[in-house]
């Protein structure tokens, strides 16, 4: 089986067919079958409460929400997580997400009831202990530094020495002071939304990467100084952040972008999409996530002629993907 049409590619679109069996670029005259771009990464998700989404109270604050002792916490500790996250899954599988960063709370059985299902892309799950546990798992998802103090770099030296990546939230729904997260030096930084550009320079100065979500902050009457953290040039993704509050869908996360930062061009949003964090992930120099050849694909329905209008129309729809593991 082929998939004709246009691929999205960082220095635009390219007429292509795509063998599905040997993912091998080829010569075809066939019609074109629709738009095709990379699979999307999620850079940043809290999978296990997609299910709350329905019974979220209203008019609630986000440490009410989400605060250590806050709605979210109690919801997880009485609901079938698994379940949830599956919910969650389904969502990125149907959007053509191939990347998933998820932030698992709940400490060991957290990643557990992750790991029970096949996920057909990639996954990178950061643990949070239970208590005063260590770290479960590889990577660590702290939530703050204000939320966790001294047991942040205890968890992100347990990471390291696993050779895991380190993520946490930082300057949320207020400014939180910048020289402490310098200090931790984690890989990547979640949020940002009070950041002042002398942060953002601190950031980038310490080659640490950051993650946006637009429309969770939103909910909660926030805003990412995105145009600035382009500017800037800062290495950068997108997450859609907590399931219970926006869907697991990176198109839905992008046309709000588009609606909401109208400064921001729609190939360098899409590029963003497609390609995020390509910094943090090359570190090494090793990570096929650089390498936007070794992605797989998924194929998007033609609504415009124009391709970035098309690919940001709310009727596109996701035809199918190409899994590439
Ligand atoms: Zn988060």
């Amino acid at each position: 089986m082929f998939w004709k049409g246009p691929l999205f590619t960082e220095k635009g679109f390219v007429d292509t067919c795509i063998n599905l069996e040997t993912c091998e670029f080829v010569d075809s005259d066939k019609e074109e079958d629709g738009i095709l771009v990379p699979l999307f990464r999620n850079c940043h998700s809290h999978l296990g409460d997609t299910e709350a989404r329905s019974s979220v109270p209203p008019n609630i604050t986000l440490a009410e929400l989400v605060g250590p002792d806050g709605w979210k916490h109690e919801w997880l500790k009485n609901n079938n997580i698994e379940k949830s996250i599956l919910q969650g899954l389904k969502e990125a599988t149907y959007s053509g997400t191939g990347l998933i960063m998820d932030f698992r709370e709940g400490g060991k059985e957290g990643l557990d009831a992750f790991e029970a299902h096949d996920y057909l892309g990639t996954s990178i799950l950061f643990g949070r202990p239970l208590g005063d546990e260590s770290l479960p798992g590889k990577h660590a998802g702290i939530s703050s530094l204000t939320d966790v103090g001294s047991l942040a770099p205890k968890l992100s030296e347990q990471a390291r020495k696993r050779e895991g990546l380190v993520g946490i939230h930082h300057s949320e729904n207020k400014r939180e002071d910048i020289e402490p997260l310098i200090e931790l030096n984690p890989d990547f930084v979640v949020h940002m939304c009070h950041a002042t550009d002398e942060d953002l320079l601190a950031l980038k100065e310490a080659n640490i990467s950051i993650v946006v979500c637009p429309r969770s902050n939103d909910y909660f009457g926030n805003r990412p100084p995105l145009e600035k953290i382009i500017e800037l040039g800062l290495d950068l993704g997108f997450g859609t952040d907590n399931g219970m509050i926006c869907s697991v869908n990176i198109l839905d996360e992008i046309r709000f972008i588009k609606e909401n930062f109208p400064s921001i061009n729609l190939h360098k949003i899409l590029e963003i999409a497609c390609f995020g964090l390509s910094d943090m992930f090359n570190k090494d120099g090793t990570s096929r996530y650089f390498n936007p050849k070794l992605s797989g694909w998924a194929l998007l329905s033609r609504e415009a002629i124009d391709n970035y209008e098309s690919i940001f129309n709310p009727d596109t729809k996701v035809l199918g993907a190409r899994w590439r593991n």
